[in-house]
């Protein structure tokens, strides 16, 4: 898919390692950490662990003195460009430039004081610092201003849902930055978030014809992680899917780290980032299951997490009537049947096994495959023989017949 050209920021040092947003830099993955930023030590361990599960860039909020004081240690102990999040008092971003912090983010809906933004502009251009403008439908405009631009607005974008919100917030973005045009100040980045898929995805549209910088995306309280990531990645996906944005961020009510691991998924899932680790296919399951797939899918995905860097494919398939096919391009693959598995790697057999030893078996297979392709024995995505399906009737028991029959006992998915 082809991207939207834009500007391109560089965030970070030679500590942090210098991240890129927007030009032809893939696209990174931002997160933010839910604790206090004065707390020294917890900031820095949940800093360390979003960027250990893949964060490319992590805010941090700073509502306090305290809190820009705390900055400099919290970069001395961390290796991942941090951005200080600003709201209200811009003296915090003035402070937490000072400390060395990586970015600043401004949003126009509480600091809209021209003098203001300009003193925190002229700090960032003094040390080569970016500035996101992120607007947000919850905090747009004062609310006593609220009814009387809606009305001034309302003819704008009519014909969209919630367009007059829109209309707010592409204002209020165009309006913010004539003042940083004003100081020929271009290290920037734009966001402007709602918590309504729709409206952010028609709100994003219209800014990328109308900004040439990179577009920092995220759909604002999203909610918990079961169904804010269904309106994330509706919203971002169909986004990404146009070519449209330069780096994001997934927002739950629900660890961060999980908004940093679906981010990475959804990149992958759209080849629009090299994947890390192992891409795990499974079957959906069906009445065929004659071994507790849920739980063996569960426990693979674990253990690959742990243990698998390289980018190979990985299919649980709970029968052998679908499941060859479904693998088609798996690296590594088990077919399951009646309490057993047989284990592929690129199409050749190498094992059947009953059910209590597919997960281990299979482990030490992805492992021994990871060497080989290491050390250049084996190829990713090589299918050297075609998977012929495990006779049903033979190796891997006849299923229900067997059921039938008295031979074996029914399993109950589940079960331990
Ligand atoms: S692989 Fe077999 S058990 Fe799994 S969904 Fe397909 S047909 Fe059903």
């Amino acid at each position: 898919m082809e991207r939207r050209k834009t500007r391109s920021l560089a965030i970070g040092n030679d500590r942090t390692g210098v991240i890129r947003v927007g030009g032809d830099a893939p696209i990174t993955v931002q997160t933010m950490t839910s604790g206090s930023t004065c707390d020294i030590d917890a900031c820095v361990a949940e800093i360390n662990r979003l960027a250990a599960a893949g964060a490319d860039i992590v805010r941090v909020a700073v509502p306090k003195r305290a809190d820009t004081e705390a900055l400099e240690e919290i970069l001395s102990q961390t290796r991942v460009p941090i951005v200080a999040d600003v709201h209200f008092h811009y003296q915090r971003a003035l402070e937490a430039v000072e400390s060395g912090v990586h970015k600043i983010r401004l949003n126009p809906g509480n600091i809209d004081d021209r003098d203001q933004v300009n003193a925190v502009i002229d700090a960032c251009a003094e040390r080569g610092i970016p500035i996101r403008v992120g607007v947000n439908e919850g905090s747009i405009i004062e609310r006593k201003d609220k009814q009387r631009r809606m009305e001034e607005l309302g003819k704008f974008f009519a014909d969209h849902r919630q367009g007059h919100l829109m209309a707010l917030m592409i204002a209020k973005l165009e309006e913010y930055m004539e003042i940083f045009e004003a100081k020929d100040f271009h290290d920037v980045c734009i966001s402007a978030k709602s918590m309504d898929a729709r409206l952010a995805i028609d709100t994003y549209r219209e800014i990328s014809k109308r900004f040439d910088y990179p577009l920092h995306l995220g759909v604002t309280h999203a909610g918990p992680r079961e169904t804010g990531s269904i309106r994330s990645v509706v919203a971002l996906g169909t986004l990404l899917a146009e070519g449209i944005g330069d780096t994001l961020r997934i927002s739950y009510a629900s660890d961060p780290v999980f908004e940093v691991e679906d981010g990475l998924e959804m990149l992958w899932s759209l080849g629009l980032r090299e994947r890390v680790g192992a891409e795990l296919i499974a079957c959906p399951t069906c009445g065929r299951i004659q071994v507790d797939l849920f739980r063996l899918v569960q426990d693979v995905r674990t253990k690959l997490a742990d243990d698998i860097e390289v980018p190979m494919k990985v299919a649980v398939m709970g029968c052998v009537v679908n499941g060859p096919g479904e693998a088609e391009g798996a690296d590594i693959a088990v077919f399951a049947g009646d309490r057993r598995g047989i284990i592929y790697v690129q199409g050749q057999r190498v094992a059947n096994v009953p059910e209590e030893e597919i997960l281990d078996r299979l482990l030490e297979e992805c492992r021994t495959f990871q060497q080989r392709v290491r050390s250049g024995d084996a190829k990713l995505g090589e299918k050297t023989v075609d998977i012929v399906p495990p006779d049903p009737i033979g190796e891997l028991g006849s299923g229900f017949d067997s059921i039938a029959q008295g031979k074996v006992e029914r399993v109950t998915v589940g079960e331990s």
